[in-house]
């Protein structure tokens, strides 16, 4: 037999626990979308950021990440709280992002690669590659058959080989980007940020598949990026996966995680109701939250080990 949609709506809501963590991940917002800035599905308007930061606002007990993974570790959690979670960083955060959390007083926590805190280093293969792809008739002469190959392979392939032979021919074009163009925040921004409010975690020292490299880089490069973010106070030692889903990430990066006794977050779907290894993220850049909790699947993914 064939259940209505609504039937399977009340089950779906019945299976639901009303105890739980739901932690949201976003990433750029801007009053108009730049493709050699923006990416598809990163990006939402501010407008529309500003509507779903109000909703949730109305409608939810929001709680920074690490109050949060407390309350889950004492068994301590009332009713459905809410995280809001950004990776990477981007400029927006600092131009237009943080001003609306701000006026409504909603805490956030902020993943960062640490790499592309200089202006120097303009951030790492896929905001390179945009920036050249989208650009004028001269940048986009930078981009080779070759370096369009590559582009195309990086995101999904699973060659580790393949990978660290060439991630660098794409983000090595950073040279070529006016000086004055920045993709992310500054250390200056992260140090002065309102600690209250505001908590900064690990997203690798550079943006890359972990899955993708050795064991001993990514050691090497999750202590660079511990190094350079412990010394801001707002510092919490969570690591958000660099793109979190189970392609970008292995067994040494859980190994790893846990020699540095870092808690680990993902960014593939599901609500936390206890504190397991391996927190769950929802990502909504661009999406009706009201609507994707209304969506939320009682079966909880479990892509730790
Ligand atoms: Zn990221």
């Amino acid at each position: 037999m064939k259940l209505n949609n609504s039937i399977k709506k009340k089950i779906r809501k019945l299976l639901i626990p009303d105890n739980k963590l739901l932690v949201f991940n976003l990433h750029q917002s801007t009053p108009a979308f730049d493709p050699q800035r923006h990416g598809k599905y990163i990006w939402s308007s501010i407008e529309f950021f500003e509507s779903q930061i109000r909703y949730l606002k109305n409608n939810f007990e929001l709680i920074r990440l690490d109050k949060a993974i407390h309350k889950l570790r004492d068994g301590k959690l009332k009713g459905t709280q809410v995280s809001i979670t950004f990776d990477d960083g981007d400029i927006s955060v600092q131009e237009y992002i943080i001003p609306l959390l701000e006026k409504y007083r909603i805490p956030a926590t902020f993943f960062i690669n640490t790499s592309y805190l200089s202006s120097d280093s303009k951030g790492y293969w896929f905001n390179i590659y945009n920036y050249f792809k989208f650009g004028n008739e001269k940048q986009q002469r930078y981009l080779t058959d070759d370096i369009k190959e590559i582009a195309k392979k990086l995101r999904n392939i699973d060659n580790p080989v393949f990978y660290r032979e060439n991630y660098k021919k794409i983000e090595s074009l950073g040279k070529y980007i006016e000086k004055n163009t920045n993709f992310y925040v500054t250390a200056n921004f992260l140090a002065n940020l309102n600690s209250h409010l505001f908590s900064i975690g690990l997203h690798g020292h550079e943006h890359q598949r972990f899955s993708m490299m050795t064991k001993e880089w990514q050691k090497n490069d999750l202590n660079r990026n511990i190094e350079i973010l412990s010394k801001f106070k707002s510092f919490i030692p969570i690591f958000a996966i660099p793109f979190g889903k189970p392609l970008d990430w292995n067994s040494n990066t859980l190994e790893v995680c846990k020699e540095l006794r870092l808690e680990v977050a993902f960014a593939n779907g599901g609500y936390n109701i206890k504190n397991n290894f391996g927190l769950l993220r929802i990502p909504v850049d661009g999406i009706n939250i009201s609507q994707k909790i209304a969506d939320l699947s009682p079966f909880i993914k479990k892509y730790y080990i």
